[in-house]
């Protein structure tokens, strides 16, 4: 597996650094050739060549398999034009590489319950994968921008889907599914939206294909309540990209922390793995930053672009036994926290726990 690394900004580089370092000893494990290049990307980027994505980054994102990225964004870029920002290259990233479901786990992990704002009575034991569209809706239909005499006096952005577009990645939501707990929730807003109908009668179509999948549908609204009242009714939330963005956000507060959160953009050319948060100036180059998110992308990617479910699921493992064991990072250390880890630590604390399982799984085979 070709895999393109792309530190960025800010904390980015530190928590790319321990991903990267937990897919080596995954690689050598389980006899997998990993290949890393590293490129840059964002304000590092502009500094070196003047363009937030150079061609030479974006073509070897292309020539990959993967690309894991960390963070862009540093203060000193932020009176800068939207188009010569750091962000810009994340962006036309993003649009280049053709990812049209965005896939964003929200988990409860035992260890750190107590973090998320949530009752632990409430949160323990969710585990939610949402599954956004990500490129059309709202955010990218056409007729968009001002109108009117003065040139801004009205406003108008267009919410536009086609059947094509919600199916592609309503199969994404269905076949994710499979390997999960098997219940769809199509999260929609059918009562007012004619989108939202069409959408609602492509998934229920769509769901035909897959009868050992269970398909729930709600409405955007009811969904934002139940997320946080009673989020272990959800497995997959399958949801168009507004309605995914806001939702995903709030899932968010489940896990309890920013740096906790994994995601993966699919079905382009190239799959696309990163952490949630930014590039955290106020903590960068402490050594504090929290790694899981990173780290959690790198198991996302060998499951989503590797198909190495296995392998996944020990690194995914890994990082609940390192948090059962009682390492933290600031991020998610509270009182009682005795064991507070560097982002280094907390890497190579992830590897050593990969290394044990695979001893066990080895020892458990042997007997
Ligand atoms: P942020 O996610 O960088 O930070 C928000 C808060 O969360 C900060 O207090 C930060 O210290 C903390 N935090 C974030 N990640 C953490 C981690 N892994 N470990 C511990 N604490 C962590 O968001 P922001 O402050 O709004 O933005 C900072 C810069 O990042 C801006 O330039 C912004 O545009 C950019 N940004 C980039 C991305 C991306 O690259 N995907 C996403 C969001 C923001």
């Amino acid at each position: 597996m070709k895999i393109t690394v792309l530190p960025g900004d800010g904390i980015g580089p530190e928590v790319t650094a321990e991903a990267v370092r937990v897919l080596r000893v995954v690689g050598a494990i389980h006899g997998h050739n990993f290949e890393f290049e590293e490129r840059p990307i964002g304000g590092v980027a502009i500094k070196q060549t003047g363009s937030p994505l150079p061609s030479t980054t974006l073509d070897t994102c292309l020539a990959g398999d993967a690309v894991l990225l960390g963070a862009v964004g540093a203060p000193e870029f932020d009176s800068m034009p939207p188009n010569l920002r750091p962000e810009a290259g994340l962006l036309l990233l993003r649009r280049a590489l053709g990812g049209f479901a965005n896939l964003r786990p929200a988990i409860s992990y035992d260890a750190i319950a107590a973090t998320s704002p949530l009752r632990s009575e409430i949160a323990r034991g969710a585990d939610i994968l949402i599954v956004r569209e990500l490129l059309g809706g709202l955010y990218f239909g056409e007729p968009r921008g001002f109108f009117g005499s003065n040139g801004d006096s009205v406003a108008r952005n267009t919410m536009i889907y086609s059947v094509a577009e919600i199916e592609r990645v309503a199969r994404v939501a269905f076949e994710t599914a499979r390997k999960r707990r098997r219940k769809v929730t199509s999260v929609d807003k059918a009562n007012v939206l004619e989108t939202s109908q069409l959408w609602r009668q492509t998934v229920s179509r769509v769901a035909r294909d897959y009868p050992d999948v269970t398909l729930d549908h709600l409405y955007v609204d009811a969904c934002a309540m139940h997320l946080i009242t009673t989020p272990l009714r959800f497995d997959v939330i399958l949801t168009e990209n507004l309605f995914g963005d806001i939702l995903s956000d709030e899932a968010a507060v489940i896990t309890g922390s920013l740096g906790m959160l994994p995601s993966a953009s699919i079905g382009g050319s190239v799959g696309l793995y990163e952490p949630v948060h930014g590039s955290a100036p106020d903590i960068a180059g402490r050594g504090v930053a929290n790694p899981f998110g990173a780290i959690a992308s790198a198991a996302m990617m060998l499951r989503y672009t590797g198909s190495l479910e296995q392998e996944a699921d020990e690194i995914e493992e890994a990082i609940r036994v390192v948090l059962k064991a009682g390492y933290r990072t600031p991020d998610i250390a509270s009182g009682e926290t005795r064991l507070l880890a560097k982002t280094s630590e907390i890497g190579q604390l992830v590897c050593d726990a990969v290394d044990e399982l695979a001893d066990m799984r080895h020892s458990y085979h042997a007997v």
